[in-house]
């Protein structure tokens, strides 16, 4: 069967990188627009450092930082405002995936006509967008490689995605010291959504030989980085894996897309508020559990690359211990057991299980295809 791999982002990695940013901005043009959150990257310095970086190469700086978590069409919309206003040459993504993706919005709407809204879907942006510089904050949504911008509609209750390669960053600057100052909750659940997005990947109709290389590296890295990265925050060896780990993750769901994880956690984010990536760790292992009959071999292999021995094990057996592996790595990380936890109700479970196998987008590249009452059943399994 054919299959398709591509990832067009210049990647520059390493301790201090982010110094590099000037010089590299420059090739792209004069002004610059840096979209980031309210608060963290002042907070740890590295807004000043990335502003420093360019005014040293004679840059002309516009800083939009307005952008929340699971940013929303209207801060999209606000933030293109600026960028004409002030006609930017690049954009520059500082943060978690919430701005590198408000950085992709914006500069998609500076060379395409109408409104953001007219963008979700797949390939409909029809020019490429002008330079985007990512700089991811978290290690997580491997976004600075990805195609993809995800934007809520709060009017739809729904998270949209844009999916094109005109909104691909050109430079990714990924730099290892940005990401010491995370949260414990926020190091788990950005590492949660990094491994889902390697396995959904991996296990994705759409996967493909090359992916499938980089997936199981991500998980394994992932698998042992992970747990470290909680208790000992400082030590910057085990960020760099992980910020490695989930840029490799960003490049497999690029190309081969994601699964029901990913379908069903945008409800559990968009209802009860819970952060992205904690979404996808609640929903992972009913998920998989639900998935292995469809591909035991890949889950054999990911039970493998997380570290469990499967020698003198039935394929099946062995796959099954990868759900088994996961839910020892989130508990771990000490993601909770289950929904209730987090204050899902039982109530809610039949309306996001209807709205999700309604929703053709959220389920095509999932290997196994479920049912509306299979989606609520894993819904139930995962309280
Ligand atoms: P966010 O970007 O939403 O950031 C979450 C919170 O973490 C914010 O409050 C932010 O603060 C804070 N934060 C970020 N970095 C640091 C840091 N180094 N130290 C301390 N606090 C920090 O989190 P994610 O990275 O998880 O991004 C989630 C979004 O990305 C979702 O909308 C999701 O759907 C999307 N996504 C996109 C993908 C893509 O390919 N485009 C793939 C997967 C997910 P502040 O706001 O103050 O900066
Ligand atoms: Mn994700």
């Amino acid at each position: 069967m054919e299959s398709v791999f591509y990832s067009p982002t210049r990647i520059i990695f390493g301790e201090g990188s982010l110094k590099r940013v000037g010089e590299e901005a420059k090739k792209f043009g004069k002004k610059v627009l840096i979209v980031t959150g309210k608060s963290s990257t002042k907070k740890s310095g590295s807004l000043d450092d990335l502003v420093n970086s360019l005014a040293s190469h004679n840059l002309q700086v516009e800083v939009f930082n307005k952008v929340e978590p699971d940013p929303s069409v209207e801060t999209v919309e606000e933030g293109a405002k600026v960028a004409k206003k002030c006609a930017v040459d690049v954009v520059i993504g500082l943060g978690g995936g919430s701005s590198m993706d408000v950085a992709k919005g914006i500069a998609l709407l500076m060379t395409n006509k109408g409104k953001i809204t007219d963008y979700f879907g797949t390939d409909k942006v029809k020019e490429p967008a002008v330079p985007i510089i990512a700089i991811p904050t978290t290690a997580g949504t491997g976004s600075e490689v990805t195609k993809y911008a995800v934007v809520t509609d709060r009017k739809k209750m729904l998270k949209q995605i844009i999916g094109s390669s005109h909104i691909s960053p050109r430079l990714a600057i990924l730099d290892p010291l940005l990401t010491l100052s995370m949260p414990a909750s926020l190091t788990a659940n950005t590492g949660a959504d990094a491994l889902s997005h390697a396995i959904e990947g991996y296990v994705s109709t759409q996967a493909n030989p090359v992916g499938d290389i980089l997936a199981l590296k991500s998980i394994a890295l992932i698998s042992e980085a992970l747990p470290q990265a909680i208790s000992q925050p400082n030590n910057l060896e085990v960020r760099e894996k992980m910020l490695f780990a989930s840029m490799l993750a960003g490049m497999v769901i690029s190309s081969a897309g994601a699964g029901i994880i990913h379908g069903m956690g945008y409800f559990i984010t968009l209802h009860y508020d819970a952060p992205h990536g904690l979404a996808n760790g609640l929903l992972m292992p009913e998920v998989m559990e639900f998935n292995l009959v469809a591909n035991p071999a890949k889950y054999k292999n990911i039970a493998e690359a997380m570290g469990k021995k499967i020698e003198g094990l039935s394929e099946m057996e062995a796959a099954r211990l990868s759900v088994v592996a996961m839910r020892e790595l989130l508990q771990k990380i000490g993601i909770p057991k289950g929904m209730k936890e987090i204050g899902v109700k039982e109530e809610s479970l039949a309306g996001f299980a209807k709205t999700v196998s309604r929703n053709e987008r959220l389920l095509t590249l999932n290997p196994r295809r479920p049912t509306r009452k299979e989606i609520e059943e894993i819904y139930r399994k995962s309280m």
